[in-house]
């Protein structure tokens, strides 16, 4: 008996192994990908930084554009004035003359405004820059790894199913079942410890007869709640597996 209760702990730790391989198999495909997207992320950020900044840029040149046009336009007007044989003339000449000021000194502080969005932008590059240089460094350490480790978690858990398998031969048809069964059933555990007289898979308390039983391991006691298979924590000792 005292094997079979050995048998049992063991394989219970190789189901627990096969369960830890579970979550990762659910776990690093994730990892992978945020890795992934993050550097989808940043490029995305420094593409639409870069596509703001040519609009600006852009902007910028179509008011200093204008400013010419204007600039030369008041030259025209200037050398005018000097033919003009009215002061009526002369006055609409000077006022339109003042009107194109006006309208420079306008687009003036409207280039002085994309100025500060530029640089507001030319810094927001910066970090976008420097965001996806981080996020591809990280790629490049983690992607093969994170890939590898998941190309070999099915094969992790076919080995130590086998290995689980080869110690299950040793017991009983029925007690193999039934603990397969649990496996199957109850989250992943076939085999429960007792916590303070308590089953540590569900947390039902023992009575007396059981608390007995399970020191003397003369046979397998079962959680009369849960179904799980009972050991005491101190006297488990399977050196030869971890
Ligand atoms: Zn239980």
């Amino acid at each position: 008996m005292e094997e079979q209760l050995k048998v049992l702990a063991a394989m219970q730790k190789l189901d627990d192994k096969i369960g830890q391989y579970r979550v990762l198999q659910e776990v690093l495909p994730k990892q992978l990908n945020e890795i992934i997207e993050k550097v989808e992320q940043a490029t995305i950020d420094l593409l639409a930084g870069e596509s703001e900044k040519a609009e600006i840029n852009k902007t910028q040149r179509s008011l200093e554009g204008e400013i010419k046009t204007h600039q030369e336009q008041i030259k025209k007007y200037g050398a005018q004035l000097s033919a003009i044989k009215t002061n009526k003339e002369y006055k609409a000449l000077n006022s339109e003359i003042a009107y194109l000021k006006d309208k420079i000194s306008e687009i003036e502080s409207q280039l002085l405004a994309l100025m500060d969005n530029e640089t507001e932008i030319k810094s927001r590059i910066v970090e976008c820059k420097k965001a996806l240089v981080e996020a591809e460094a990280n790629k490049r350490a983690k992607e093969g790894d994170l890939k590898a480790q998941i190309a070999t978690l099915e094969e992790k858990i076919e080995s130590t199913r086998a290995e689980r398998n080869k110690l299950a031969v040793t017991l009983p048809v029925a007690l193999i079942k039934r603990y397969g069964n649990m496996i199957k059933n109850k989250e992943n555990q076939a085999v429960a410890y007792s916590r303070d007289g308590s089953c540590g898979g569900c947390g039902f308390v023992f009575r007396q007869q059981m608390r007995i039983e399970l020191q003397l391991r003369k046979k397998i006691v079962y959680c009369e709640n849960c179904g799980r298979i009972l050991l005491n924590p101190i006297q488990e000792d399977t050196p030869k597996q971890d």
